[in-house]
């Protein structure tokens, strides 16, 4: 009883979260694979993101780091025999002597912005690999409490940093949890500290399991994926699930923007039903009481 009350406090706190986050949801973990950037990491823009994009597309090429000869070269690699670099433009802000002066007699200067030209390469052509330049920087922590709580389940989770597997992800008909590694996830103003982004999605993913048709049969056999109001009922069941269990467990002390934004993404896609959203509360509280039962059996087989 005391259980519930908490898990209802902690919905009408998510409620009243979401009247202000908005929908400006973006993923807590870095893209894996994705856009060209260059070699300090930062993303290609403009017309270069079309020209290196393509190029990436054109020559099939698995990383997305490009870097001129002499930068490669400075990171101790070398541009493989026969590679040709791929030209991409440059826009530097300069000044010039307009030859008029101003009424004081100086000299009046015009800014302006020379296009320059130079080559880079994509790191497939070089004998260095991404991971060499901008090494991941694992900032989320393990909690060790959490970890129990969630080995407790018996859930098959399977951590898959393979370059083109940008997602986390349950998989119904396989019933396994797919993640992204905990070194990929970073801190967001929204969503908090990367060690609780990283939680807070295995837990949403933990939450989806609990649907399986063998513990509480959420129905994903019903054309789940093409009925996008079933579809968006389990996503809400699903993060719901995840505020509840970060909130319990001490990982997050308030629910996150993050997590508010993600609710009304999927809440906007339910038209229909105003009362869905109680409903998928009462679903996420019973899929988190159904973790919780795990925990107790555990415990009792330990004892
Ligand atoms: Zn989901």
């Amino acid at each position: 009883m005391k259980t519930q009350q908490i898990q209802e406090k902690i919905v009408q706190k998510i409620i009243k979260q979401m009247e202000t986050a908005g929908k400006n949801w973006t993923k807590p973990w870095n893209e894996i694979g994705g856009m060209p950037k260059n070699i300090r990491g930062t993303f290609y823009k403009g017309i270069n993101t079309f020209i290196l994009w393509s190029e990436m597309l054109d020559k099939g090429y698995k990383q997305r780091t490009f870097a001129t000869f002499k930068q490669i070269q400075e990171k101790g690699g070398k541009v493989n025999k026969g590679e040709k670099g791929c030209q991409v433009v440059f826009w530097k802000p300069t000044e010039y002597k307009t030859g008029e002066k101003d009424d004081s007699g100086d000299d009046v200067y015009k800014k302006s912005l020379i296009c320059k030209f130079y080559y880079v390469f994509n790191l497939d052509q070089t004998d260095l690999l991404e991971d060499d330049i901008n090494p991941i920087v694992g900032e989320a922590e393990e909690l060790p409490s959490v970890e129990e709580y969630i080995k407790n389940t018996g859930a098959d989770i399977r951590i898959d940093d393979s370059k083109y597997k940008n997602a986390c992800y349950y998989v119904p008909s396989k019933d396994y949890i797919g993640m992204v590694s905990k070194d990929y996830f970073k801190s967001t103003k929204a969503g908090g500290s990367a060690t609780a982004n990283y939680y807070a999605t295995l837990l949403h993913e933990l939450t989806h399991w609990t649907g399986h048709e063998s513990r509480l049969d959420r129905n994903y056999k019903a054309k789940y994926f093409d009925d996008v109001h079933k579809y968006a009922f389990e996503e809400l069941v699903a993060e719901l699930g995840s505020v509840l269990q970060t909130q319990m467990l001490g990982i997050n002390s308030a629910p996150t923007e993050h997590a508010a934004q993600y609710l009304n993404i999927w809440l906007g896609r339910i038209k229909e039903k105003p009362d869905l959203f109680f409903k998928a509360s009462a679903m996420a509280q019973k899929a988190v009481t159904y973790i919780q039962d795990l925990q107790k059996k555990e415990t009792k087989k330990a004892a």
